[in-house]
């Protein structure tokens, strides 16, 4: 049911002029933007330099010069020199987009009230909601209108991960049959997973209804960015379903772990590769503006740490592994592990059920080559078939028969990640597709800029598709879907 009035925040809402959100990268008033800079500066090559073979020697390979100019129009470091930015006939492609980026750095810094980031409680229970797109999401949930580009940027950036997967999962998905985005086989293991997650017609879906439930559990493995939201994004996945229990398990050696408190310093703190975060060890120094930045060169880094909640736990004893647990809501339980899954997956392998469990990775680079795994010939091996990142992985969840989730970054990023599935060993041939692959409704809308080289530029979450386990025993197929008309 639409709501027939909307709150009047766009009228109350200053206006700023967008000139005071934009400054040249070296003149920001915010450290952590001057040393985002300073990283680029270092590692971005001059685009002119990489293709002007005019004044090159042929004795001499040039390497292109580092970008230390910066663009008068969009801020950033784009050329070697003021010659080479004007020479370049290209930049006016990005400049805009860049431009934008630039700005929405400065907005999110800037102290105003976000009121884009202001959450909706509960449902009711007689609203339906709408997973169509994220306008309907927006309207059908009771968010404060999001009356600027700049606002949907920022929303979607905060909330494609839970509305992903709520948009994947959800009864009122817009990944459907009929817009062929979900296959038959896709349909029948959605309506198992769905069977737990919702109530039958007619019932009201309340937390109530959640007595004898399972749990549902989602499995993100990979977890970096994802593992440092705060509970409470999360929990706007869990107000989708308001009769589920949900247990995310956060998995991956990029997790985010909670940081210390006080002098203790928790068991699940002592490994992990907590090096590559200059604030883990700070405890309660860091802050926004801490000037050190990571850049994003090849992976992004490993978030900071997230705040310990009262009710965190460590779980090293009961899974072995650097982990928390924080039971957040009645509804929502979030364990975070800094592990592969391949230590952990003992663990879960006999309770894994494809009426209340499914997988996650969001970009997970499978048809990237490995840094680390090579091939006889040499060659990097990709991702998803390389034993030190997902070729182990794959073939345990596809056993499992759960239905797995995948995001791409760009059109691209999930072409590549698609086709490596038919070059992996226990992979080729052995899945079905739940999720035909396309682009995903619930996208960040934000362009995320290549410290490396800022003509490259991609949006979280971009594409989504899925696929599950064959069936190949029709017994078996029988077993696990005969119950299926009964609950529905
Ligand atoms: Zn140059
Ligand atoms: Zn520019």
């Amino acid at each position: 049911m639409l709501k027939a009035f909307r709150p009047l925040l766009s009228f109350l809402k200053a206006t700023r002029p967008a000139d005071s959100l934009f400054h040249p990268f070296s003149k920001s008033p915010y450290a952590a933007v001057r040393a985002r800079a300073e990283a680029i500066r270092k590692l971005a090559p001059c685009p002119v330099c990489a293709t002007d073979h005019a004044h090159i020697h042929a004795h001499t390979k040039a390497q292109p010069k580092a970008v230390q100019f910066e663009c008068p129009d969009c801020g950033w470091p784009t050329h070697c020199s003021q010659i080479h930015w004007n020479d370049d006939p290209e930049h006016h492609k990005y400049c805009p987009r860049l431009r934008e980026a630039n700005e929405d750095e400065h907005d999110l810094r800037s102290g105003r009230p976000m009121h884009e980031f202001e959450l909706p409680g509960p449902q009711g229970y007689e609203e339906t909601v709408s997973l169509t797109n994220w306008d309907l999401f927006w309207y059908t949930r009771g968010f404060p209108s999001m009356d600027t580009e700049r606002s949907r940027r920022h929303a979607t950036k905060l909330l494609t991960y839970p509305i992903t997967i709520g948009g994947a999962l959800h009864q009122h998905s817009g990944l459907t049959l009929r817009n062929q985005r979900l296959t038959p086989e896709g349909s029948r293991s959605l309506a198992a997973l769905r069977s737990t997650l919702h109530v039958p017609p007619g019932a009201p879906d309340t937390d109530e209804a959640s007595v004898g439930k399972p749990q549902v559990r989602l499995f993100i493995l990979g977890a970096r960015a994802e593992s440092s939201l705060p509970p409470h994004v999360w929990e706007q996945l869990t107000m989708l379903f308001p009769s589920t229990h949900f247990h995310l398990f956060f998995i991956g050696p990029q997790v985010s772990l909670p940081k210390s408190s006080g002098n203790t310093v928790p068991q699940s703190q002592k490994s992990g590769p907590e090096e590559d975060s200059p604030t883990a060890s700070s405890g309660l120094n860091e802050t926004d503006e801490n000037p050190t930045y990571l850049p994003n060169v090849y992976q992004p880094p490993t978030p900071k740490p997230i705040e310990r909640l009262k009710r965190t736990r460590s779980s090293l004893e009961k899974y072995g592994v650097p982990s928390y647990t924080v039971p957040y809501t009645p509804q929502l339980t979030i364990t975070g592990m800094q592990a592969n899954y391949t230590e952990v997956h003992a663990q879960f392998q006999h309770t894994l059920d494809p009426y209340s469990d499914a997988f996650f990775f969001f970009s997970p680079g499978f048809g990237f080559p490995s840094p680390d795994s090579f091939a006889e010939n040499g060659e990097p091996l990709l991702q998803i078939a390389s034993p030190t990142e997902w070729g182990p992985v794959l073939p345990m969840l596809l056993a499992s028969k759960c239905p797995i989730f995948v995001t791409g970054f760009s059109p691209t990023d999930v072409e590549r990640d698609v086709r490596s599935l038919s070059t992996a060993p226990e992979v080729a041939g052995e899945f079905e597709w739940v999720i035909t692959p396309g682009p995903n409704n619930f996208g960040s809308e934000k362009w995320e800029v290549a410290d490396f080289d800022p003509r490259v530029m991609v949006k979280t979450n971009w594409g989504i598709w899925a696929i599950r386990g064959k069936s190949r025993d029709l017994q078996e197929q029988k077993s696990l879907f005969s119950s299926l008309p009964s609950l529905l």
